[in-house]
């Protein structure tokens, strides 16, 4: 009977803390505030959903005190490029708990231009449920074209660019803040410049935002980040460039061109920015990496047939060959490949050997088997730390909803923000603290025109992180990447503290869906 009245006391707790009727003060911190200032020493307290003041506190009535002394409080984590779009809709994932850890309070999905094409019903679900998380949504090119006029290698007719302008507008009019393209990608990538342009233009009429996976990272970097610029400024639209990197050491140092021309197209009054995640390695599909996507086109049947085909066979086979030679088969491991789970955490180098077979066998293997995703360490030290130091430069994870298993994904979904705060500012220096942590709060919040939070302030959503400086870091590893950062005391999520003295509450879903609405 006292256990019964136990389980219904902390059910109700649960319960009764979303939405919260309580206050806390978070006294002698050093406070950062998102905006890139240094930091200074003082309190927040957070009352209902809201910071109801920063800086000295007073005495409060009935405020559930905690100690900062020591401990750095900021504005809670915006990571404008997450691939958490499904991952929210789980029944555990709703918890986003390796984002929670890192300190992160609000994640956009619709990245790459994959996601929910009809926002409006893919909120209601996030509504319905309940998230740990805010989110925030993107109209999805790909996954819009791929509705309209499925995997076709051509452009669109008259009549589908309407239909394609059509959805785009109502996934504005639902709430996303923008447009986003996944241009490596079927069928994004069979999409030419006017295209796009055409799609931004109905964007720009909302006031959003242009966010590109551009269409080469690699040999073509720079004439990519032009075609983003061209489309976002024909659309009228903020221009973002996601996920920024020189990939395949053919192209590194191109990071200093890329820097180039993105200030000077700021100069010239184009809002262009970009985001980062601070690690050497990418992460996407194998055949993303490895096959050309003039072969990806049609069904997956029409792809499969194409592998065997005696005149294109060959050529993907030659194409797969050229990318894995020299280094190229040991920079590629396999993260997921549900067909051989032996497989996962290893490159594509050592299976070879393993099986006695060349690296391109393995990878046509894989592709005839339903594809795998990959970790591929194409990126210099050199080049992410350019990119790094830019203050147009958010941090943003590329990650997305994990759940503790048997794969091998890549970290930056459990790591992101303590790597970037962690390592790179406070252990290495590389960026100064107050920048690392603007990188991932004010800045984000400034990119998607978010009103009310991103820094802290008064009568701003209290979405505000607590961590230990010298205990916070991110422990997942490319080797064992399943690891929940460390260090972060505190995480509230629009007042409600999902992280509570170090521990991580999982049945508080206070998260928000956070509509754009409009200019
Ligand atoms: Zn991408």
């Amino acid at each position: 009977m006292i256990r019964l009245v136990a389980l219904l006391l902390s059910a109700s707790f649960a319960i009764a803390a979303d939405p919260p009727k309580t206050s806390y003060v978070i006294r002698g911190a050093t406070l950062h505030d998102g905006s890139g200032k240094a930091g200074h020493k003082g309190d927040v307290h957070i009352r209902g959903d809201r910071m109801a003041a920063v800086g000295a506190v007073g005495k409060v009535a009935d405020a559930t005190e905690i100690d900062g002394t020591g401990l750095v409080v900021c504005p809670g984590f915006i990571d404008l490029h997450t691939h958490c779009d499904s991952g929210l809709l789980g029944k555990v994932g709703r918890a986003n708990k390796n984002y929670i850890t890192q300190g992160c309070t609000t994640v956009v999905t619709g990245n790459c231009g994959s996601g929910p094409v009809d926002a409006g019903a893919y909120f209601k679900k996030l509504e319905a449920g309940g998230i740990a998380t805010n989110e925030i949504h993107l109209a999805t090119h790909n996954s819009i074209r791929e509705q309209v006029m499925g995997n076709a290698n051509r452009a669109p007719t008259a009549e589908e660019l309407a239909k394609m302008e059509g959805l785009v507008d109502q996934a504005m009019k639902d709430g996303t803040f923008g447009l986003s393209t996944g241009l490596i990608y079927t069928p994004g990538t069979y999409a030419k410049t006017d295209e796009i342009a055409a799609l931004a233009k109905v964007v720009g009429r909302h006031g959003g935002l242009y966010a590109s996976h551009i269409r080469d990272e690699s040999a073509g970097l720079l004439t990519a980040i032009e075609e983003a610029v061209k489309i976002g400024t024909e659309g009228s639209c903020r221009v973002h460039v996601s996920h920024i990197k020189a990939s395949g050491k053919s192209s590194w140092g191109t990071s200093v061109g890329a820097v180039e021309l993105i200030e000077a197209a700021r100069k010239k009054g184009t809002e262009v920015t970009a985001d980062q995640y601070p690690y050497i390695a990418s992460s996407t599909s194998l055949g993303a990496t490895v096959v050309p996507t003039r072969y990806r086109a049609g069904t997956k049947k029409e792809y499969l047939a194409r592998l065997n085909d005696p005149t294109a066979g060959p050529k993907i086979r030659a194409a797969v060959e050229a990318t894995l030679k020299g280094e190229g088969a040991k920079r590629i491991r396999i993260a997921r490949y549900a067909k051989n789970p032996m497989w996962q955490g290893k490159d594509l180098a050592a299976i070879a050997e393993r099986e006695k077979k060349s690296p391109t066998d393995i990878a046509l293997e894989i592709e005839r088997n339903g594809g795998a995703q990959v970790v591929n360490f194409g990126m210099s030290e050199d080049d992410v730390r350019v990119y790094m130091k830019r203050p147009w430069v958010a941090t943003a994870s590329d990650g997305g909803v994990q759940t503790p298993g048997d794969t091998v994904p890549h970290p930056r979904s459990y790591g992101t923000f303590p790597r970037k705060i962690g390592k790179y500012a406070i252990e290495d220096g590389l960026v100064t603290l107050e920048a690392a942590i603007r990188s991932s709060s004010g800045l984000p919040a400034d990119i998607l025109k978010l009103t009310h939070r991103g820094y802290l302030k008064p009568d701003y959503f209290a979405d505000v992180v607590v961590f230990d400086p010298k205990t916070y870091r991110d422990t997942a590893t490319f080797e064992k990447p399943h690891q929940y950062a460390a260090g972060v005391k505190w995480v509230f999520v629009n007042g409600v503290p999902v992280v509570a003295d170090g521990k991580h509450q999982p049945t508080r879903l206070p998260g928000k869906v956070l509509r754009w609405k409009g200019k």
